[in-house]
């Protein structure tokens, strides 16, 4: 077991990406506080996760308030008295053309994927630091490497997750803390099911292993950042994508 008695946050895990990453964390020994806004999905990932022998609490948060950040952190303290892994996960898209962009459209992505990152970061910096250990992992996009037209605000959100983690790594490097980003490439989820079926074969096409992502692929390498095994591992962002930048 690779993460036996770790405590971890998981963001935005009631499905998707971030529901693998804390299904693979249970089954490798972790101890669970999930959060996300969609409380029904939420309760149902938990139960699965608490059928296991991992512990497991659940919060409906919004990560871009900062009273359910601190809640979160508060509870998580409470009840595991520790906190070893943050992975920021919950983003969404808003797509369309930079002209028809609404700056509504804009500073919604940006708050849920950029200050949501920034607000749990710095909610858990302190009980890490305290510690003298931590492992932050945030999931940003191969869109935020390459951007993507219709998604100028998803894009910029992604990129700015890149650069706050190498910020992060490099200011709490010294208090032992690691801080990574995964970069996910096209990955079957709720997120992916949007897109027409004509754009999605016009993708696979630009994809040198010929298929689409799974969670599972983005949990696993999720499992490698968190565990002993990337202990030399910090400021990188690693692309999950089935080839597709490179
Ligand atoms: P998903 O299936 O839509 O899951 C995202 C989860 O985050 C949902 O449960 C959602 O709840 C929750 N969430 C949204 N806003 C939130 C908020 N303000 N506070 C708390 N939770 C919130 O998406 P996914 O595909 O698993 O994506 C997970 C992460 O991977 C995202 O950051 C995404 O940008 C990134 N990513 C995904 C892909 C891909 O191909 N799927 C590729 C690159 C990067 P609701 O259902 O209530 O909205």
């Amino acid at each position: 077991m690779l993460l036996k008695d770790k405590v971890a946050i998981v963001t935005g895990s009631a499905q998707g990406i971030g529901r693998e990453i804390a299904l693979r964390f249970a089954e490798e020994g972790a101890k669970l506080a999930l959060c996300d806004l969609n409380e029904e999905a939420l309760s149902k990932t938990a139960s699965e996760i608490g059928s296991k022998t991992s512990q497991c609490i659940k919060l409906r948060a919004d990560v871009t308030n900062p009273d359910d950040v601190e809640a979160v952190v508060k509870k998580t303290l409470d009840t595991y008295t520790k906190i070893d892994i943050l992975v920021n996960n919950a983003g969404i898209t808003k797509d369309n053309l930079l002209v028809r962009l609404s700056p509504e459209d804009w500073d919604l992505v940006l708050s849920i994927n950029l200050r949501g990152t920034f607000l749990f970061t710095k909610a858990v910096s302190r009980p890490m630091m305290k510690q003298r250990s931590g492992t932050i992992i945030n999931i940003s996009s191969i869109i935020g490497i390459m951007g993507n037209a219709g998604q100028a605000n998803y894009a910029a959100s992604k990129a700015g997750v890149i650069g706050l983690t190498k910020s992060v790594a490099k200011e709490l490097a010294s208090r032992n803390i690691r801080a990574n980003a995964i970069a996910p490439g096209f990955i079957k989820t709720a997120m992916t099911d949007k897109i027409p079926e004509e754009m999605r074969n016009e993708m696979l096409k630009l994809i040198p292993l010929g298929r689409l992502g799974e969670p599972k692929h983005v949990a696993d390498l999720a499992v490698f950042l968190a565990s002993e095994l990337a202990d030399y591992v910090t400021g990188q962002v690693i692309q999950v994508d089935g080839g597709m930048v490179m």
